[in-house]
């Protein structure tokens, strides 16, 4: 860890060194802010949270370098299935997503991505602090934080503070949100195994029952998750006879479970901090909502909030964007959050205590591939087409909206020509223009017909407008771009 140098008053100063303060931390330096990440010293566990990484957080990892090596690292996921033991209720093919570089989901363990983010964030020259955050405080025009390191006290003033501390964050306590939620009625236990048989070797199942749930799917290195709910406290660590037949009858796999690597039970939680945003404290990640592990989206919801604050707070920082933006993070990301939950929490809580029939699949809240895939999540405006243009092949700039413009079937080329450089000329260098009659097949759906029109594209990849090119300066100064 580079851990001796903290300066007084970095632009920004993320608290947590989980995934998404990491994440954050390497959208952050990609874009030339001054950041340092904190992270509390914590001891290696053997536990591994997350290992379903879904198509839409590869493109956030795109933006941050580290795709490439996040997909070699992990074990590739084409489906998910879900099923009762006698009947298939709906299978997810994830090859069938339009628009994307990853039709396919990548399941690898949180710490090796952790540790690919670390790696980065430092290649990128990110500081990597190793203390406890103990205090948090708002000035008005700064934060100051309180980090007690292992040879003492330090006090610093960054100009922005994120709370990526997890479930009992700081910052949360220093925003004085309230976390409010519930816990779910069901226990769950996982357990890491080396299984015999026909498991599948490219897809996630999840099983409901009169008995409850099971969920199985590949983690890599031949290993398969297996996750249950159960009515009482278990008995942990698992046996290997009584794991095999829980399978037996709760699936329609032939399997026989050889080696449990690790077990552990816990109960699902639901949490939603009233409020993402105080003056110059902010909330990513689980300090902001806490999701139950079905369908695994808790972290990849984080690296959805990580891109969307990312770019923001950069261009804040820079001049070039409103502070009441980062409203628009808040509003944005709580709604997304919100949505997911919704879906998870109705997928855990279930469980036990409903029907399925072939005739009546039942109340199963079976997502979409696009929501599955968090592509269809939280989008603010509806521009008659996807919400998100990250897949459409045209490359966003980084920290400053990509217009891409479409002169219409009945186009003159000067005419065109003439129009695009006085809009480049009225953005002044604030927006990327992108000629889309250029673009031949990759043009945008909402781009193809006799009318000319632009969509504005943020740098994360949300198409946030549909106008007309002599309106784009107005749609942009209303976004807050300046
Ligand atoms: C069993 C299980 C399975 C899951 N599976 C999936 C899955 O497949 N896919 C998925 O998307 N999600 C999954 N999740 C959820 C996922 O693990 C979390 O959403 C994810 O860890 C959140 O990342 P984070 O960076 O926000 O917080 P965390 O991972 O909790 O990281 C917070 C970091 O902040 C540090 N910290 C806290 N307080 C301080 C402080 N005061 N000072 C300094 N540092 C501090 C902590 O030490 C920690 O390093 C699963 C969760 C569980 C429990």
């Amino acid at each position: 860890m580079n851990r001796n140098v903290i300066a007084e008053n970095p632009e920004v100063a993320v608290i947590g060194g989980g995934p998404v303060g990491l994440m954050l931390g390497c959208l952050l330096r990609s874009n030339g802010v001054d950041a340092l990440v904190v992270d509390r010293p914590a001891p290696d566990s053997r536990h591994s949270k997350a290992t379903l990484i879904w198509p839409r957080s590869l493109e956030v990892l795109e933006g941050a370098g580290v795709s490439e090596a996040v997909v070699a690292a992990g074990h590739r996921i084409d489906a998910v299935t879900f099923s009762t033991a006698a009947m298939r209720l709906r299978s997810i093919d994830l090859g069938e997503l339009p628009d994307t570089r990853y039709r396919f989901g990548v399941s690898v363990r949180q710490s090796v991505v952790e540790d690919i983010l670390r790696h980065r964030f430092v290649e990128l020259g990110g500081t990597l602090v190793s203390a406890e955050c103990t205090s948090v405080a708002d000035a008005g025009d700064h934060a100051d934080i309180t980090l007690t390191t292992s040879v003492g006290i330090r006090e610093i003033s960054p100009a922005w503070v994120v709370g990526a501390d997890g479930v009992r964050s700081t910052v949360r306590a220093a925003i004085g949100a309230e976390y409010r939620g519930y816990d779910v009625p069901a226990r769950f236990v996982l357990a890491d195994t080396a299984l015999s048989g026909r498991a599948p070797r490219n897809e996630v199942r999840y099983y409901f029952g009169h008995d409850g749930s099971l969920a199985v799917g590949p983690i890599g290195d031949d290993l398969y998750r297996i996750a249950w709910s159960v009515q009482e406290t278990p008995a942990v660590p698992v046996g290997i006879d009584d794991l095999t037949e829980l399978i037996r009858v709760r699936s329609d796999l032939d399997v026989a479970v050889e080696h449990v690597h690790h077990s552990a039970d816990f109960r699902a939680q639901v949490r939603h901090a009233t409020t993402f945003r105080a003056g110059r404290l902010i909330l990513a990640g689980d300090s902001a909502h806490r999701m139950t592990p079905a369908s695994g989206q808790g972290m990849n919801t984080g690296f959805g909030d990580a891109a969307a604050l990312g770019w923001r707070l950069s261009a804040v920082l820079a001049g070039r964007l409103a502070e009441s933006s980062l409203d628009d993070y808040a509003v944005e990301r709580a709604a997304a959050a919100r949505q997911i939950e919704q879906r998870t929490s109705a997928q855990s809580s279930r469980v036990d205590d409903w029907t399925v029939s072939e005739s009546d699949p039942g109340p199963i809240p079976i997502m979409s591939t696009a929501e599955l895939a968090q592509f269809d999540v939280g989008q603010r405006v509806d521009v008659n087409h996807r919400g998100l243009g990250v897949g459409l092949g045209i490359p966003v700039a980084p920290a400053a909206p990509t217009v891409v413009c479409w002169p219409g079937s009945e186009w003159r080329a000067a005419q065109w020509a003439r129009s695009l450089a006085e809009l480049d000329r009225e953005v002044s260098g604030g927006a990327r223009i992108v000629d889309a009659s250029r673009l031949g097949n990759s043009r945008p759906p909402g781009l193809q017909g006799d009318q000319p029109g632009c969509i504005v594209i943020t740098p994360d990849g949300l198409v946030t407008d549909h106008c007309d090119v002599g309106d784009v300066p107005r749609v942009l100064a209303a976004a807050g771009w300046r």
